[in-house]
Formats: C-alpha cells, structure tokens, sequence
C-alpha cells in the first residue's frame, strides 16, 4: 500500500524542518515528530549552550524563517486533505465474466450513475471491458466522482463526476521510453525452441519468422547451427520494462546463407522489411497460403491416380492440416470466383493482375466477406481448411497458375513485392543506417566472443 501523499508531504516537511534546525543549532534533545511542535520551536538552554558562537538576534532568526516556511506548507497540506477528507479510492481488476454492471451491483453503484457513464464520449469503453485490466473507484459520501478504467500500463480512461451528476471523460497515453535490445539465438532443433532459451516471446519469434519466410522454409529448410540476430525495441515505463515492440533490424542465418532485414516505414506510412539496398523481404505471393501439418500429396503432373490407376496429374500442393485452419490469400487481387461444385467444394480463385492466378480447394467455409469481385491483401483469410468436394482428409488443395499454366506452387520463382520507391530512397537510407549498423556490431561482437571462447 503505498504512503498517501500527504503523509509523505507531511514527512518531506518535518525532514526539511529537521535539516534546518539541525543546521542552525537547534538541536532538541528528543525531536518528536509532530508538525506543530517543530513550526514553532521553543529555544531550550541546552540548545544555546551548543552554539556559542551565534549570538541572540542571529540564532532566532533562521529558524523562526524556516518555521514560518514550514507551518506555510503545513497549513496548506491540511487544507488539502481536509478536501479530500471523504474521499476513498478503491482498486480492483476485472475479473473473467465480469461486466460493469455486475461490478457496480456488487458495488451498490446506482445503475443511473453507470448509464451516465456510458453517456460519456468513452462510454463504449466501458461495454468492452476485459479480464486483467485494472478499475480505479473514488467516492464520496458513497457517491462515485471519479472512474479510472485502465485496459494496459500505457493508456487510461478518466471518468469524471461533473456537478450536474452527469460524467466527463478523457483518455489518456502514456508513451513508453523506447529502449534497444540485442538478441542472439543458435537454432539446434527449432527456431521456437531456441528462441524460448533466450527470452524471445513468441509473437516476436513469429514476427522474425514472418519477416524471413520468402527466403528461408521454416519447416523444411531449418538446420542445427543456423542462427539469427535481431536489434529489438523494449519498452519501459518508469523504468521498468512492460513489453517489447518491433524488430527494427535482424538478420538470419540459413545453411550458410545470410539475408539481412531492417524496418523501414513509407512516406505513406506503410512499415515493412527491406534489405540494406531497399529491395522488399517479401514475395509478391507466399510460398504456403497455410500453416500445414504436411504435404500429404505433392505436385506431379504425371501422377497415377491411386485408384483408377491411369494418369491423372496432380496440378497443385495438398497441404494437410486441422479443419478450421486460416487460409490466406497468397497475394494482393481480386476473387474471381468464391463457389461450390461438387468435386472442388467450396473453393476461392483469385486473380493477380494480369499473369496470376491462385486457387484453393475444398474450404469448410469463406471468410466473412469473401466474395467474387472482392479486393484482398497477402496474408489476408480468406477461408478456413475442411474437407468438403472430393477430398479424403482435412487438406487445402492449392494451385499457381502462370499466365494460364499450372505451376509447381513449392518451386516457381515467385515475384518480388514492390522495392522502396525511388523517390524516396535516400529517406530509407537515412532512417535505416543506424539500425543495419548496430545490427552489424553487435553480430561482430558476438562473432569476436565465440572466436576467443574456441581458442
Ligand atoms: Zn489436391
């Protein structure tokens, strides 16, 4: 629980009182503590006797100055808590299932008071309160005048009581000190257990991986020994750390094959991963519009149908993994087709510009939203991996199409998302620099530092 602070104005005071009259040579044989003794200190014989060498005059003088400060501070702290004198402040957190109103109800809060609270320009706020974050009640005389609602350690929403009983609101952003951070990992069986050893959370693991994922395979490519760097941003708040941002720099070590990625925010305010030169880290298209368990049948344009034992060709990837998985547009396009036919299922055919085409197979159902002439990002969801058409197992049955011809989706050359613009490449050199160079340091000092551990 920590010191009110009138408590801790009070103690300031009476240490201060304390310095002065220590300093003047007024040294009481037993100091008590209580303010209204120290503002008007009567000289005792015994503290005269102390000081020889100050005379009448110069030894009342200084202290009586400094009592007069003092009881001025005094007086003005006890003003202020007489104030607040019927103020009690409570805290608690929101627990799972709880509402506002089921707290205000086990408060004996008025639900008139709440509805004047959802009047506010924050009001929302308040329907959508979550599990973990913290509530702040003040009342008076059993009447709610302030409502804190903090959803995380950098933002708060005030509720204040107004005299008419109605309520004021404000949010409030705390903005965290940005601090960097080096991490270093030697992957020996996966990359998330590696990064587990040394303290990389996981959505941060994942965004390491999102950032690779066009060049290195992280299911199938993956080698003991490979490694990576990354310069991380932490946060702080009062000096404590609360979480981490974004990866500002990073770089992966793949086989022997080192691809190196800063982050860089557009003019127009798009934040991505380039490389050094300003070339895009991603492929126009991902290599898997899924997260997959495995391939449970490649492509092979002149495979034998397992049952009616003749050539049937195989003119995509199935990609095998639980009912109910996301499948993501492999590109930005346009859906052509979102449909069912009895031996495709549900199925979603987009186009990329002009050359491309990509088709998915046998979806348990479509995206909210997914529909032909619809307009969809990379990595956006389209749809979820069931089993509906002819399909044995839960599995996406994908297709690349290159102007008109079936690709082999794991091998074709993808093309590469857009470079920085020309126009400003200079800005991303500028805003980039420092990141790509500490990023260098620190992958030489560790360099240095295994060297002289071998020798
Ligand atoms: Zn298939």
């Amino acid at each position: 629980m920590p010191m009110p602070p009138i408590h801790k104005r009070l103690a300031t005071v009476v240490g201060i009182s304390l310095v002065l009259l220590f300093a003047s040579g007024f040294i009481p044989e037993e100091p008590t503590y209580h303010p209204m003794t120290l503002t008007t200190p009567s000289p005792r014989p015994e503290s005269s006797k102390t000081n020889d060498t100050s005379g009448a005059q110069g030894r009342s003088l200084l202290p009586n100055d400094a009592a007069y400060e003092v009881e001025k501070e005094v007086l003005a702290s006890q003003a202020a808590y007489v104030v607040h004198e019927h103020a009690v402040v409570t805290n608690e957190t929101v627990r799972a299932g709880d509402s506002m109103a089921l707290i205000f109800a086990r408060r004996n809060f008025p639900a008139r008071a709440l509805y004047a609270l959802t009047q506010t320009a924050h009001g929302e706020t308040l329907a959508g309160i979550f599990p973990g974050a913290k509530l702040t009640f003040e009342t008076k005389n059993d009447q709610l005048t302030v409502l804190t609602y903090q959803p995380g350690p950098l933002e708060r929403v005030v509720f204040s009581r107004e005299q008419d009983g109605s309520f004021s609101s404000e949010e409030i952003f705390t903005k965290p000190e940005k601090v960097l951070t080096y991490k270093h990992g030697i992957i020996n069986s996966s990359l998330f257990s590696t990064s587990q050893a040394i303290g990389l959370p996981d959505n941060l693991t994942m965004q390491l991986a999102q950032i690779f994922q066009w060049d290195v395979d992280f299911v199938l490519d993956i080698r003991p020994g490979d490694e990576f760097f990354a310069l991380v941003e932490e946060q702080h708040l009062d000096g404590e750390f609360i979480g981490f941002g974004d990866i500002l720099s990073a770089r992966f070590v793949n086989q022997g094959r080192t691809f190196t990625a800063v982050r860089y925010t557009t003019e127009d305010g798009v934040s991505g991963y380039f490389n050094a030169t300003g070339r895009s880290m991603r492929k126009a298209f991902l290599r898997a519009p899924v997260e997959f368990s495995r391939i449970s049948s490649s492509f092979n344009l002149r495979r034998k149908h397992p049952l009616y034992k003749t050539v049937r060709p195989h003119r995509g990837i199935d990609y095998a993994a639980p009912p109910g998985t996301p499948i993501l547009a492999a590109g930005d396009g346009r859906v052509e087709i979102a449909s069912r036919t009895k031996p495709n299922g549900n199925y979603v055919v987009i186009k990329h510009g002009e050359q491309f085409v990509t088709k998915y197979l046998h979806l348990s159902k479509f995206a909210r939203g997914i529909k032909s002439g619809k307009r969809v990002n990379q990595g956006q969801i389209i749809g979820y991996v069931g089993s509906t058409g002819y399909a044995t197992g839960p599995h996406l049955h994908y297709e690349f199409l290159v102007n008109g011809v079936h690709q082999n989706p794991r091998t074709v050359s993808l093309p590469q998302a857009k470079p920085v613009a020309r126009k400003e490449i200079s800005r991303f050199r500028e805003k980039t620099f420092e990141n790509l160079v500490l990023l260098d340091h620190f992958n030489e000092q560790v360099a240095l530092a295994s060297t002289s551990h071998r020798s």
